[in-house]
Formats: C-alpha cells, structure tokens, sequence
C-alpha cells in the first residue's frame, strides 16, 4: 500500500486535502487519525507537521509526501521531487528595515541575520561571496530587527504584509516555493505504478485549475476568425445549427483571458455565449 504524507493542519493541508479529493482519492472525515486508509485508492494518508515531511519520505517511512519546496530545499534529505502542484506558492527574500539603504548584496556582509531557514541562506551567501552571522530563530522571525536581535531578515513572503507592518523591506528573493508531490528514491515497481497513477489524475486536476468551457453561437462567415481569437486544446469543435448560416462553438478558455475572448467574439458576431465550470481535463 502506497503511503503519502501531508501537512496535518497548517496552509497546505487544505489544498493538498482537495487535490487529494479531486484525484478520488478521499477519506472518511468523522474521527482524524494520523494514519487513515482512503476509501478507493489504494492509499494511505498520513498526517504530520511540515517540518518531518522530507525526513519522512527520504526515509521510507512514507512514500510520497505532500510539502513546501522550501521545506525540502532547508532540511537537504534526499528525495525525488516528482511533480509542481501549483498551490502554496510563496518565496523565501531576505529584508531590512526600511530606513536604511540598501546598496546591493555586499550590505550583508557583517550583518546578524535572522531566519528559521538557516541552510538555504548559508548556501545562497556561500554561492555569492558574502560573510554573515545567520541565526536560526523558530517563530516569529519579522519582529527580530526591531527587537534589536538582528540587523536583517530572511524569511518567507506572500503578500509582503507582513513585512510593512514590521517596517521591513524586501530586498532580494532569493527561493521560490510551491507546494510539490516528493518521493523516496528508488520507490520498487508496484508503488511506482500507483504513484504514476496519481500524478496523472494530478495533473488533470491541476490542468482544469483556472479553466472555463465556453459554448457560443455563431455566423458561420465568422468561424475562421473566431478560431484564431480562442485558444483551443487542439482547435475549437464545431456544430453546424439548424439555422443555416449559423454554427455552435466549444473550447476551454483560461479564466485570465475570458473575459477579453468574450468581448472579442462579440465583436465578431457571436451570440448566446455560456462560461460553464471545468472540473478536470485528461489528455
Ligand atoms: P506545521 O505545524 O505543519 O509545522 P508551519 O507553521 O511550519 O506548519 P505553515 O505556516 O502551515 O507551516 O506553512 C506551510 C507552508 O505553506 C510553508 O512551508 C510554505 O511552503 C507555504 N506558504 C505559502 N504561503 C506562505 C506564507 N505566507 N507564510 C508561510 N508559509 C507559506
Ligand atoms: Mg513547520
């Protein structure tokens, strides 16, 4: 049986819960252990803090795991990151107080830095020539500079709201993160199997993320330019309608551009034009 440990609660638990859910893989809710059999798939799930996933799969101890890349990239066991899940996004920048000036890297030299991502720090300021005191504080890292126990920060950032309340500035990014599939290396054949199984109902999950159907009505004189308005997964698919002259489109539009294809299609003549959810696309 395939073992896949998530986040047992936190920002990522939710999100790897759902893909979980929209892959089939579900289990029954009423009383949380830390280790649940799913329902129809043959898959256990077992909950852990963030911090224990990497050590876990590279272990074996799990199979796949479902974490934070700046977790995996902190703690250095060795596992096979096997798939971008595209939620939990985020980036690990170091920031200063907003009332110095910041002249470029070589600022940190002789700095005290604090962050409770001490590893990835030390090989970014090895990589770049730079000689600063790192300390690895667990907890609240952005009140430190004002506290008076570090000149500077390295921590992880989202909206950057933190930051300005704290009186800090982003000055460079140095890790971007998403949440990622792991998996212990040298996984045999038959875990391999389900594994494979379920990064592709992922990715069929992730691919419909952001997606819409959109079914149109239109002049059949306006088909060539309405094909090279819509993206299409291969090219539209096309109906003739009872109306002659008249002919009924179907594609998958990126939710970022709907609303400029529609307005565009309009313009062209197209009517009764519907935007229909989109669960999950297989290729
Ligand atoms: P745990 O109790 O499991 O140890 P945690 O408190 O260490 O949880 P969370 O705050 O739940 O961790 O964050 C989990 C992951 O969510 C982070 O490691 C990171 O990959 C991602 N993440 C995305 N946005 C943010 C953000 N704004 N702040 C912190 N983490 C974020
Ligand atoms: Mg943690």
């Amino acid at each position: 049986m395939l073992r896949i440990a998530i986040q047992t609660k936190g920002r990522l638990n939710e999100q790897s819960m759902e893909l979980l859910r929209e892959a089939g893989v579900t289990i029954k809710e009423e009383k949380r252990k830390f280790l649940m059999r799913a329902a129809d798939f043959p898959v256990e799930i077992l909950f852990l803090r963030d911090d224990d996933i990497p050590q876990t799969v590279s272990m074996g101890a799990a199979d796949l795991g479902i974490v934070g890349y700046n977790e995996v990239a902190e703690r250095g066991f060795e596992v096979d990151v096997l798939k971008k899940l595209g939620f939990g996004g985020c980036r690990i920048s170091l920031a200063i107080p907003k009332t110095e000036k910041y002249d470029g890297l070589s600022y940190f030299n002789g700095k005290r830095i604090a962050t409770s991502y001490p590893n990835v720090l030390q090989k970014y300021f090895e990589e770049n020539g730079i000689t600063a005191q790192i300390h690895n504080i667990t907890g609240s890292v952005e009140i430190a500079p004002a506290a008076g126990l570090a000149d500077a920060i390295f921590d992880i950032v989202s909206s950057g709201g933190t930051l300005i309340s704290n009186g800090l500035v982003e000055v460079e990014q140095v890790l971007h993160s998403e949440a990622v599939l792991i998996g212990t290396p040298g996984l045999n054949e038959e875990k391999m199997a389900v594994a494979r199984q379920l990064m592709s109902r992922f990715e069929s999950v992730i691919k419909g993320v952001g997606k819409k159907y959109l079914l149109l009505n239109l002049p059949v004189s306006a088909l060539d330019e309405a094909v090279s308005i819509l993206p299409a997964m291969r090219s539209p698919t096309v109906i003739p309608l009872a109306q002659k002259d008249w002919c009924s489109m179907q594609t998958v539009v990126d939710e970022k551009v709907l609303w400029s294809t529609i307005e565009k299609l309009k313009a062209i003549g197209a009517e009764d034009i519907l935007v229909l959810a989109l669960e999950k696309i297989v290729l």
